[in-house]
């Protein structure tokens, strides 16, 4: 049997979202000649957005798997290269970095950047799943906007359910925050915003038990402890606030992350490995945007650049 292959590439950019495509870009037109290692799937959380309306450039709106699809030639037309295969290990303590693939073989990298974002919990019942992008979200700022005049529930009890409840006022008739404890989690700042505004109201101690609709969203099913029977709550939309998890598994031995386990970083883009730089929500776990992970996605190519140029490639080993 043959060995796996060995690729030795300048940069490797792994994750092949806005972040990873924009640094892909940005490092392309530098002649670094990135190598980005996908993931499978490829293309992160936009790949499972339908419309896009807030992405800059697109007044009349774009599909989100077009936007990615569309990232990702602009970068191979510079001179990307793509794995399309997921990174199972590495070893980040000396250059250069290894990096396995789970069955293209191993990259050794110069530089790196991690840009392997991070996914929104879902409740994981079968009809919440069916639905996503069919009145399921799990970002407001994106989906708001089309829920004009709709009922609205929103799942969670931490500060992200309350900041998309409170958001979702502007357009929604009526919020109602289902959560799953009697007590909310939220800082009592956000909990009071919500409590006080009149769009808003609580189910406590409650499950979402299944959402109703054929093609879209009609209604939310939930059970509340207290009561002998589930009830429907009439609602167009359903915005699950329940966290969000960094894909940082393979990194964490490796790399200094936070106690949610998004990694760390100091000047915006750089880990604690020099060398190593992070893109997008594997540590932004504040705007998550597909402009901003795009933004970032440019800072960490243009940081990646410059170290590359300050520390060229040490000697092979044995000479
Ligand atoms: P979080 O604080 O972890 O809260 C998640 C909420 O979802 C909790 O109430 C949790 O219930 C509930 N939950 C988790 N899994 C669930 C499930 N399977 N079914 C039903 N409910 C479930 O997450 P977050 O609100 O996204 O906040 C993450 C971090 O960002 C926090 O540190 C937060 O303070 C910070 N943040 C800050 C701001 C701000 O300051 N403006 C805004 C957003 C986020 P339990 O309470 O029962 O565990």
């Amino acid at each position: 049997m043959n060995d796996p292959p060995v690729r030795s590439v300048r940069l490797a950019i792994v994750g092949s979202g806005p972040a990873g495509l924009t640094a892909a870009l940005y490092a392309a037109r530098a002649n670094l000649a990135p190598l980005v290692l996908s993931g499978v799937p490829a293309g992160g959380q936009l790949t499972l957005t339908s419309e896009v309306e807030n992405f800059p450039g697109f007044p009349e709106g774009i599909q989100g798997p077009e936007l990615i699809e569309r990232m990702r030639q602009q970068a191979a037309k510079f001179g990307t290269t793509f794995l399309d295969d997921n990174v199972r290990s590495v070893d980040l303590s000396r250059r250069p970095f290894v990096l396995v693939t789970g069955s293209m073989g191993t990259v050794h990298a110069e530089a790196v950047i991690v840009a392997t974002g991070a996914n929104a919990r879902w409740l994981d019942l079968p009809n919440e799943q069916r639905l996503r992008g069919k009145g399921v979200s799990a970002c407001a700022t994106c989906d708001g906007f089309f829920f004009k005049g709709r009922e609205i529930v929103v799942v969670g009890g931490g500060d992200s359910a309350m900041e998309e409840a409170l958001f979702l006022t502007k357009f929604a008739t009526r919020v109602t925050v289902v959560h799953r404890r009697p007590q909310l989690r939220a800082s009592s700042i956000l909990q009071g915003r919500a409590r006080e505004h009149p769009k808003i109201h609580f189910v406590l101690d409650a499950d979402i038990v299944d959402v109703l609709g054929a093609e879209s969203v009609e209604g939310i099913v939930v059970r509340e402890r207290k009561a002998a029977a589930p009830r429907t709550i009439p609602a167009q939309g359903l915005f699950v606030a329940i966290g969000h998890d960094p894909a940082t598994e393979v990194f964490r031995h490796a790399l200094e992350v936070d106690s949610h386990g998004y990694l760390k970083t100091t000047e915006i883009t750089h880990t604690n490995v020099p060398g190593v730089f992070a893109a997008g929500d594997v540590y932004d776990h504040r705007y998550r945007q597909a402009v901003t992970a795009a933004g970032l996605g440019c800072m960490a190519a243009l940081d990646a650049q410059k170290y590359l140029e300050e520390s060229p490639a040490p000697a092979p080993s044995g000479t």
